[in-house]
């Protein structure tokens, strides 16, 4: 593979970050050697119901949690396309705009178990690489539809611009936005799960309760 700009791609609600999409994050940057990863919140997530927290704000927490990150960047991209957030979409956007960078969707396992119901899947993967992240409890699909998909694109390494499936077994962080949102809603603390920064916004904004 010709040495190209790769920028990895984190899509998610984000509602609200938390560790479990940080940290994860960094590894993906230092183990393939990315050049930025970009965080980009749904607008209208497709596949489940839509947030509570309006998509502005999602974005705000996101820049909070981000800002002392040099690799990290925040993409509002699906907020300017409006509508519901479909993947293919936004990578389509985002190669228009980077026709020179190789992107890599990052994604947790429990996302890629129903990755063959994702809208134009083969579209995405026309337009990306992607890294399966290992999340707890979720193993990596080897059977059925999806398994197929993944193990049909699968390689060690990254070399082509598209097309290709990685996984990688990162710190493994027992979290979900549904927990933070339930602590929050019962005043209980989220020390040490989320960065500060994020939790002084959400108790300013009083958000969650
Ligand atoms: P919710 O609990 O509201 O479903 P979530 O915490 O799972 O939210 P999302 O914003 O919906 O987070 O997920 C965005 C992406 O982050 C998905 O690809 C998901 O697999 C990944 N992700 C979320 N939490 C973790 C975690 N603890 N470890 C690894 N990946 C995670």
């Amino acid at each position: 593979m010709q040495i190209k700009r790769l920028i990895g791609i984190n899509g998610g609600t984000f509602d609200p970050i938390h560790f479990g999409h940080l940290r994860p994050a960094l590894e993906v940057v230092h183990a393939l050697h990315l050049d930025e990863m970009r965080f980009i919140p749904a607008y209208q997530p497709v596949h489940r119901a839509s947030p509570t927290v309006s998509a502005q704000q999602r974005c705000e927490m996101v820049q909070l949690a981000i800002q002392n990150q040099p690799h990290f960047k925040l993409d509002t991209i699906e907020l300017d396309l409006g509508g519901a957030s479909y993947t293919v979409n936004t990578l389509e956007a985002l190669k228009q705009s980077e026709p020179d960078a190789t992107l890599v969707l990052m994604m947790g396992t429990d996302a890629f178990a129903k990755f063959n119901q994702w809208h134009d899947w083969q579209g995405i993967l026309n337009l990306a690489n992607i890294v399966v992240i290992h999340r707890p409890g979720e193993p990596v699909p080897r059977e059925g539809e999806v398994g197929k998909i993944f193990v049909d694109h699968w390689v060690p390494t990254l070399t082509e611009e598209f097309g290709q499936i990685v996984d990688l077994p990162v710190t493994q962080l027992d979290l979900s936005a549904t927990a933070l949102r339930s602590y929050l809603k019962n005043g209980d603390p989220v020390d040490y799960l989320m960065p500060e920064s994020v939790a002084r916004y959400i108790y300013e904004h009083q958000l969650y309760q």
